[in-house]
């Protein structure tokens, strides 16, 4: 009697078992939201639609794209045009809302959002920009700065000089220093000395970090670094150098990092070029995900803010050795781009999302409940 019961019991149990794995578990929003990760590592491909990723693929075999389990789409549009521009683009991202062309972090009112990074500080996290383009330019300020024009790039110098940002890689040198000493600053103001006097150490070269944990500042020239394949310092060693210092810190970071020229290939509609930008890119987002999956809990997202060019690929060989290129502007097209993401909570970021809301699931990876 005992036995059947108890085998009664152990086929309940099997039975019980075998229910619970054929029917997915339900996933409350309070489970999704405890998929908290550490450390939260953007990635925007400036100008980097489907076709500009289809290009890298078709070109080179496997990519270190190939290595992402979540992907999704992103719509571009600003609060004003279909066809937005890189402010606005990147302010979707960096704030969750979309806004006027031309605005940096600043709503179309003229109120100034939060940024994804500065919620990070908020939160006791490092914070860092790495950019291939001068740091004040429309992407890497859309993370630092709140200004109504993308043009102001001496007023976004100020803004970032008391952002409290951590670490800052790129180009822009001379909207830090004054013109009598070369800059582009009529003000008069050296904001690399200030900087220096908080206790950044400053560096106008990628160097070998400190041993310990403090806030840098690289700036690599005096405007944009020169393009992929003529510029000293590849982003990949930029990465490394921001990362270097950033897994210091005990509450983890945030850290932004642009390939910008991407998009000025696509202007130019050049696409040897856009090739080696694309190169350049990928060898950054493998570093990317090298550390994130050493770490164990990086969200990485990789996204771009418009497509530039209206791409289109042709050729016949499946080896992709005679992959050509036709555009169909030199300016930004309205094609959605691609996102990417991995780590934990990178299911959040699959499928088709406007690019506000995935600004908006940035803020959510980092703990924001709400709007
Ligand atoms: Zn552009």
């Amino acid at each position: 009697m005992f036995m059947t019961a108890f085998k009664n019991i152990s086929a309940l149990l099997v039975i019980g078992v075998i229910a619970c794995l054929a029917c997915p578990a339900p996933v409350s929003a309070q489970d999704a939201d405890s998929v908290r990760p550490r450390n939260v590592i953007l990635m925007i491909g400036d100008g980097m639609g489907a076709a500009q990723v289809s290009a890298l693929r078709l070109h080179a075999g496997r990519t270190q794209f190939d290595r992402f389990p979540t992907a999704g789409f992103s719509v571009t549009c600003s609060a004003d045009h279909l066809v937005t521009e890189s402010a606005s683009g990147a302010t979707a991202l960096s704030t969750g809302r979309r806004t006027t062309s031309g605005r940096v972090a600043m709503d179309s009112t003229g109120r100034p959002l939060q940024t994804v990074l500065e919620y990070a500080k908020s939160l006791g996290k490092a914070t860092g920009v790495v950019a291939t383009s001068a740091i004040t330019h429309a992407t890497p300020a859309a993370f630092l700065a709140h200004v109504d024009s993308r043009k102001k790039q001496n007023e976004i110098a100020g803004q970032i000089t008391v952002s409290g940002v951590n670490v800052l890689v790129g180009g822009g040198r001379q909207f830090f220093t004054p013109a009598q000493e070369g800059g582009a600053r009529g003000d008069g103001l050296n904001l690399l000395l200030s900087m220096g006097g908080k206790g950044y150490a400053i560096f106008d070269s990628l160097r070998d970090v400190p041993g310990r944990f403090g806030s840098m500042v690289m700036l690599l020239a005096p405007d944009a670094l020169a393009p992929a394949g003529a510029r000293a310092a590849t982003l990949s060693g930029m990465v490394d150098c921001a990362l270097g210092m950033l897994r210091r810190h005990e509450h983890g970071f945030f850290l932004m990092v642009e390939g910008s020229q991407i998009d000025w290939a696509g202007h130019a509609n050049d696409f040897p070029q856009l090739l080696r930008e694309m190169s350049e890119f990928d060898s950054a987002v493998g570093r990317v995900l090298d550390f994130a999956e050493g770490d164990g809990s990086t969200l990485v997202v990789v996204t771009a803010d418009h497509e530039t060019g209206g791409l289109s690929l042709f050729g016949e060989k499946p080896d992709g050795s005679d992959l050509r290129a036709a555009w169909s502007t030199t300016e930004h097209s309205a094609s959605m781009v691609p996102v990417f993401a991995f780590g934990p909570g990178r299911e959040r970021f699959g499928g088709i999302r406007d690019n506000a809301d995935i600004g908006r699931l940035l803020f959510r990876a980092l703990g924001k409940i709400g709007d």
